[in-house]
């Protein structure tokens, strides 16, 4: 036992990627974490399309890229989408983003079981205390203070107990009932209340090189289809419906999912070779009411809610890994900073919630505009540069937002790219200028927006990379608030770095 009567600094619920991030880096200052996983790993999960803003931020952070390479994950260069009013497919690259160019232009996709087996494994490694097979029942309250100070667990033997810690993290997903504890509702969107039914299969077609690895999403009159290629064999594929076809998921799902790829020509020919898997963890045709919701609050004094335990926003830009470990870092720095001392929890708090609400509205308000489908792909760029009220070209607002990197935090790209965009930018005026089969599909959509932008935006970035500019993140994003000190992992005042 600590001072105080605390078993721990902190206890983590929850060892998804949110959970396995969170606790490592507080875990990394040196601090006591528990974290408690009701599962056995390797355990399934959906959501295994990575952004490059996970690969190349969080997980570097976390010192997991080489682990990631030696998984041999498929690369992903980008997304290819059948969507909107243009009847053709369209392709977008990380690298069309000066913030993703070079080694960062690639993330991947990945089967969850390894991927999240790894991030926990890594924890351990850094320290933190793992029990698998122990649920977290409920939070502790301290009837003099009403704050959150620890945990009520049932390990395997299924013998309740009790831990004391400072704070307590529920990464425990959307599933959990934890996060009713923070107070406040659950908000569910009024926009996004689609339902998604899927499987896998093996020996489907794969999109020609160099976009093999690419996300392919097909919108269709239903709603539209995901197809992930997770190995050379093995493919990823659901539905998502919108609430007026959820009719077409009713009775038997294997039935429903085969006659809702048969009414998408574009994956009914994509899977016309290929057959369903249908042993293993891979073998079952699952549903998730994969409805958006936020929370009113986030946090309560002792006790905070990050990933999805805290929001979740529709998939069709794979979002969700990356608010997980983004929200993850948020909420570490608050609680590292508190620990620390200097500044207070409330303002440590405010500052990780205006953040992930930040992200999330981001994402958000860009999705209720691309899910009108009477529009093209060049609106969908006008309106991710409006969301992100940035400087860049239209299509590199885009790739900035979808590829995760529209915070302008260093935590999330590579050093190379923070430091050296005018390097980058270089890069990309020359991939315009290559033959197309080198360049790959998606020269077009560089050649059309990003190319008549190239000379104006060129010499800005020039001129920002000879002034030594990297990002913006040295300025609050509020009145009061806080920056990300030099070590990334904590909160300094903006007149006082440190760290
Ligand atoms: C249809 C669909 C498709 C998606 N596709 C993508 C995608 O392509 N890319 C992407 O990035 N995201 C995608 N997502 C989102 C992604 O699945 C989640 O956002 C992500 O897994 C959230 O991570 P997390 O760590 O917050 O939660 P989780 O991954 O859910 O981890 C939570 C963990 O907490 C544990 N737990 C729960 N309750 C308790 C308890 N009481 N005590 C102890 N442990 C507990 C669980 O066992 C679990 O291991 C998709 C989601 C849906 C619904």
């Amino acid at each position: 036992m600590m001072d105080n009567g605390y078993d721990y600094d902190v206890v983590v619920v929850g060892g998804g990627p949110c959970g396995s991030t969170i606790s490592t880096l507080v875990a990394m200052q040196g601090h006591r974490v528990l974290l408690l996983e009701k599962e056995r790993f390797p355990r399934y999960q959906i959501g295994e399309s990575l952004l490059p803003s996970t690969v190349h931020g969080i997980c570097r952070i976390l010192g997991v890229e080489e682990d990631l390479r030696q998984a041999n994950f498929m690369p992903k260069r980008g997304g290819t989408f059948r969507w909107g009013a243009n009847p053709e497919p369209w392709t977008f690259s990380f690298g069309l983003s000066s913030k993703f160019a070079g080694d960062a232009a690639t993330a991947y996709q990945v089967e969850r079981m390894r991927f999240d087996q790894i991030l926990l494994d890594n924890a351990r490694r850094k320290g933190v205390e793992v029990r698998e097979e122990t649920s977290v029942v409920d939070v502790l309250v301290d009837a003099d203070t009403d704050r959150v100070d620890g945990v009520l667990l049932s390990g395997p033997d299924g013998v309740r107990r009790e831990v004391r810690s400072r704070f307590v993290v529920d990464a425990s997903g959307n599933k959990s009932r934890i996060h009713t504890r923070v107070g406040g509702q659950r908000r569910y969107s009024e926009f996004f209340r689609n339902l998604a039914l899927f499987g896998y299969f093996e020996g489907g077609k794969r999109l020609p090189a160099p976009n093999r690895g690419n996300i392919l999403a097909v919108a269709f009159d239903a709603g539209w289809f995901w197809y992930i290629p997770l190995t050379d064999e093995l493919t990823s594929v659901g539905a998502v419906l919108m609430p007026e076809a959820l009719d077409r998921a009713q009775g038997d799902r294997e039935k429903a999912l085969l006659d809702l790829i048969q009414q998408c020509p574009m994956i009914a020919d994509y899977l016309s070779d290929a057959r369903r898997v249908t042993e293993g963890p891979y073998g079952e045709i699952r549903v998730r009411k994969d409805y958006s919701y936020i929370q009113e609050k986030f946090w309560r004094p002792g006790l905070v809610l990050a990933g999805d335990a805290a929001c979740f926003i529709d998939p069709v830009f794979s979002s969700g890994v990356h608010l997980a470990t983004y929200s993850a870092l948020l909420a570490a720095r608050s609680i590292n900073t508190v620990l620390r001392g200097g500044v207070d929890e409330t303002t440590c708090f405010e500052e990780f919630e205006v953040r992930y609400r930040r992200e999330y509205a981001r994402f958000h308000d860009f999705l209720v505009a691309f899910y009108d489908m009477h529009q093209d792909e060049n609106s969908y760029f006008w309106k991710a540069k409006k969301v992100t009220n940035n400087v860049a070209s239209e299509v590199e607002s885009f790739v900035e937002l979808v590829g995760g990197g529209s915070s302008n935090e260093a935590a999330l790209v590579s050093p190379a790219n923070s430091g050296r965009r005018g390097a980058a930018y270089q890069e990309l005026a020359e991939m315009v200028a290559q033959p197309v089969q080198e360049a790959g599909e998606d020269r077009d959509l560089l050649r059309s927006t990003l190319a008549r932008s190239v000379s104006k935006e060129g010499t800005r970035i020039q001129i920002q990379a000879e002034l030594g500019e990297s990002t913006d993140e040295n300025i609050p994003v509020r009145d009061g608030g806080l920056v990300p000190s030099t070590d990334g992992l904590h909160w300094s005042t903006p007149s006082q770095p440190a760290g």
